[in-house]
Formats: structure tokens, C-alpha cells, sequence
């Protein structure tokens, strides 16, 4: 073997266990080793968990008896964003107000895995409750990018993309509610899957915007983020939202593909060594014989507005049970609303406190109709649109993010700056359509190669699409 076990894909990792190349436990060591030795520095993974030798044993075993058989994940370490459950270990979503909290259950996902035998390496760090776009507000401290440790790995999911791109574990899971699995992969040059809405279960993922909200895969090719969202689908009773089999038109996707491109979107706002990349991307997919066409999208320029209404207005509502009372922090106060204003004021960082007060506004009775209902409408139209691109086209692209990752402290003084490296990404969400980030080269800062990303968007339940497009581009 070349490359050292932890570096391994999931596609390649599964070969060599089979081949007896490579032990589960010393794919697990390697894993461990690397995650200890780079992670005081790179602060990824919230808690490295202690080696399970039972776990270890059983998917060796699962390995010998079933061959070619066993499940690819068997064996396989994964990190796991810390706003995921896991039966009996801590499920923090980076808050100080779940700092003690520990699963009582596993997440639909987490069964699926475990289901498959897979292995959890630890936690992953995360912007508190998912909201963020670089783990700057997570209350442990952010995560750095492993490709240039002064720049952040992007975020919510900054954790789970620094694990990965470490080389800390083979694969992760993170969740996008408005981007947090398909920016931080393209800051960190991975691929990120945000499946479409209903895809995978949302039961033990702890609630950003639930309307919003779904689980996907982090990883080093194509083929691995395929096999975790395999595994990691499916309808569940627990989350009426889970799309029933058969429900959605199965994509089969063609030889060649239509790209749909919104060019007026790129006109302003990105940067043009992102752009360069992305047009040599789509010069390359030509080359190829796909066919890259203009279409036209013009609800996008108000995504980012529109989003920004509907997720704190979820935020507010799903962060209502967090009230010091029933679980998480506790502060005494004199009286029961003393007790919630205590609690929360601790428990809560910064950026928390002011989507609540963004949220709590907008669903207002005074602003409801100005705010929230405008923009529920304007989601509707924003989903018509691209039901109406896709009659042209087979998946839309654009730059996952205007620019490459930035440094500390550059966004962080000011929400807006920081909201707008969200612009590409939060329409598959308002949509629920299935989205996916692939590497499509770098751009040089300071003598630095930091990687950027491509983003397919597909129609609702289009994930063979996304696979097509991005296998293609990385080629
Ligand atoms: N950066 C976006 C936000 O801050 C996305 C968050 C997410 O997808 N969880 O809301």
C-alpha cells in the first residue's frame, strides 16, 4: 500500500480490508493516531473517543466471515458532527447549554451506520447549534483549516471537513441547513452532499431549521459521499418528513448532461480566480460533450434574504425547549422567569441570541405578514423556477462560495459579511433540493493553494444527477 491507512479513501479502505492489506484495528490506530497528534492544533473533533475493541472485533469478524459481502462502511472510522446523536456519548451541538448532555438514543443515521458496522473516531467541532458559516462560533473554540491553519475550515461543519481533510478519520457526517456541509468541503477540498429534503431521517439530528435541516456526507471522492448517503437514507416512522420510496422520480442520469448556468447571478461579487476556476471547470465538462447552457433564475438574487427570515424563524422556535428547565444548563434564578432568562443568557453564545431575536421578530404578530409570510412566498417561487430550469437542463452549477476560506476574526466582527458566503448555497435548502460541492482546483493567497469548490444543484430526489456531474467535473 502507498498511502498511509488514514488517508485512504472509504472505497480503498474497504478493498484492503477485504484483501487483508489492512487490519480494522490498524486502520482504526492510524486514524486514532493521526486524530491525537494533529488535533490539539487543529481543534476538529470536540472528543476523540477511547478505542472500542468490541466494535473493532465485530466488524473485523463481519469482514472475514461475509468477504465482498460485508457492507463497504464495515470497519470503516467516521467523525461525527456534534449535533448528532449517538447513544451514551455527549451530543453538545458546540453550546455551552449542551455541555453535559448525553444521546438516549442513536440518530436514524447513526443506526444505518452502525447497521453497517461502521466506526465513530469522536465529535466533530461545529458553529453552536449549526449556525455559521467558519466554527468561530462554536463556545470550544473554532476548528482550523488543515490546508492553511490561519484561514477557517468553513462551517457549520468546519469540524467534520478539518477531520476529514486531516486525515483524522476516512470519512465524516455533517448537516446542512443553508450550506454547512458543501462550504466548509470547499474550503477544505472535499465533497459535501446536501441530499435532498426528506432523504435522510432528521430524528437525533438536534434542530437548527427544520424545514431546512438534513444530515449528509463529507468526504475524498465522489464514490465515498455516495456509499455514506446510501447507507445513511431511507424513510423513517420517527421523521413523518422522510421521502417514501419510490416517491420521487428515480433519475437515471444521461451519457450526457445539460448544465444550466445563472450566469447574471456571477455577475457581481465573486472572486475572479474563483470564477477563472469555475469557467475552466465548465470549459473541461465541454470538452467532454456535455453542454453548458444559460438559464435564467432570478428569484436567487433573494435567497439569501428569504433565508435569512425563514431559518431564525425556525431557530427561535426549535430553541424555545432549550429554557434551562427540562435539560442542558441550568441557572438558579428567584423566580421561574428568572430561571429561563439566567439560563439562557449563559447557555447561549452571542450569534445564537441574535438569530432568536431575529426569529422571534419576524414571526411577530405586527411583522409576520411583512417578513415571514413574504418570504414563505417568495420560497415558493424560488422553487417553481428552478422546476422550471430543470425542464432545460439536467442540474444547475455555480461556485459553491464567492471566494476561498478567510482568515479568523475577518467576518466574525459582522453577521452580514458573513451571512453573504452563504448567497450560492441556501437555495437547495429553501427548495429541498439535493445539492453537491466538488473540488474544481485552487487559488493561490500568499503562496497558499486553497481549494475551491464547484456546486450541482438537482431536481428533488435528482442525487444520481449530482453523482454524474461531479464524477465528471473532478475528472
Ligand atoms: N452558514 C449558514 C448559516 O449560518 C448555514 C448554516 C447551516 O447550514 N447549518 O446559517
Amino acid at each position: 500500500m502507498t498511502k498511509p491507512a488514514n488517508e485512504l479513501t472509504i472505497v480503498e479502505a474497504a478493498r484492503a480490508l477485504r484483501a487483508k492489506e489492512l487490519t480494522v484495528r490498524e486502520l482504526w490506530d492510524a486514524c486514532e493516531a493521526v486524530a491525537r497528534a494533529k488535533n490539539p492544533e487543529l481543534n476538529a473533533l470536540l472528543e476523540i473517543f477511547d478505542r472500542d475493541d468490541a466494535a473493532i472485533a465485530a466488524a473485523q469478524a463481519r469482514i472475514d466471515t461475509e468477504g465482498e459481502a460485508a457492507p463497504l462502511l464495515c470497519g470503516i472510522p467516521l467523525a461525527i458532527k456534534d449535533n448528532i446523536l449517538i447513544q451514551g456519548k455527549t451530543a453538545s451541538a458546540a453550546s455551552k447549554m449542551l455541555e453535559h448532555y448525553t444521546a438516549t438514543y442513536d440518530a436514524f443515521a447513526i443506526a444505518q451506520l452502525k447497521a453497517q458496522n461502521a466506526l465513530f473516531i469522536g465529535r466533530a467541532n461545529m458553529d453552536e447549534f449549526a449556525m455559521g458559516g467558519s466554527t468561530e462560533h462554536s463556545a470550544y473554540g473554532p476548528s482550523k483549516n488543515p490546508v492553511d491553519p490561519t484561514r477557517v475550515p468553513g462551517g457549520s461543519s468546519g469540524g467534520s471537513a478539518a477531520a476529514v481533510a486531516a486525515h483524522m478519520c476516512i470519512a465524516a457526517l455533517g448537516s446542512d441547513t443553508g450550506g454547512s456541509i458543501r462550504q466548509p468541503a470547499a474550503y477544505t477540498g472535499l465533497v459535501g452532499l446536501k441530499p435532498t429534503y426528506g432523504a435522510v431521517s432528521r430524528s437525533g439530528l438536534i434542530a437548527m431549521g427544520s424545514s431546512l435541516d438534513q444530515i449528509g456526507p463529507m468526504t475524498k471522492s465522489v464514490e465515498d459521499a455516495r456509499i455514506l448517503f446510501d447507507a445513511i437514507r431511507g424513510q423513517d416512522p420517527k421523521d413523518t418528513t422522510t421521502i417514501p420510496a419510490g416517491t420521487y422520480t428515480e433519475y437515471a442520469a444521461p451519457e450526457k448532461l445539460r448544465i444550466g448556468v445563472p450566469r447574471e447571478l456571477l455577475a457581481k461579487g465573486v472572486d475572479a480566480d474563483v470564477l477563472a476556476r469555475f469557467d475552466e471547470t465548465l470549459a473541461a465538462l465541454t470538452a467532454q460533450g456535455h453542454t453548458v447552457i444559460d438559464v435564467a433564475l432570478p428569484t436567487s438574487a433573494y435567497a439569501l434574504p428569504v433565508y435569512y427570515i425563514v431559518m431564525p424563524a425556525e431557530v427561535s422556535t426549535n430553541l424555545a425547549r432549550l429554557d434551562g428547565v427540562r435539560y442542558g444548563l441550568h441557572k438558579e434564578g428567584d423566580t421561574l422567569l428568572a430561571d429561563y432568562l439566567e439560563s439562557r443568557a449563559a447557555g447561549f453564545g452571542d450569534e445564537t441570541k441574535r438569530r432568536i431575536l431575529v426569529g422571534t421578530f419576524v414571526l411577530s404578530s405586527g411583522y409576520i405578514d411583512a417578513y415571514y409570510r413574504k418570504a414563505n412566498a417568495a420560497r415558493a417561487l424560488l422553487r417553481k423556477e428552478y422546476e422550471q430550469a430543470f425542464a432545460t437542463c439536467d442540474v444547475v452549477a455555480f461556485p459553491t462560495t464567492p471566494a476561498p476560506a478567510f482568515r479568523f476574526g475577518e467576518k466574525s466582527g459582522d453577521p452580514v459579511a458573513m451571512y453573504l458566503e452563504d448567497i450560492f448555497t441556501v437555495t437547495a435548502n429553501l427548495t429541498g433540493m439535493p445539492a453537491i460541492s466538488v473540488p474544481m482546483g485552487t487559488v493561490s493567497r500568499e503562496g497558499v493553494a486553497l481549494p475551491t469548490g464547484i456546486h450541482f444543484t438537482a431536481p428533488l430526489g435528482g442525487e444520481t444527477l449530482l453523482f454524474k456531474a461531479a464524477t465528471e467535473a473532478v475528472k
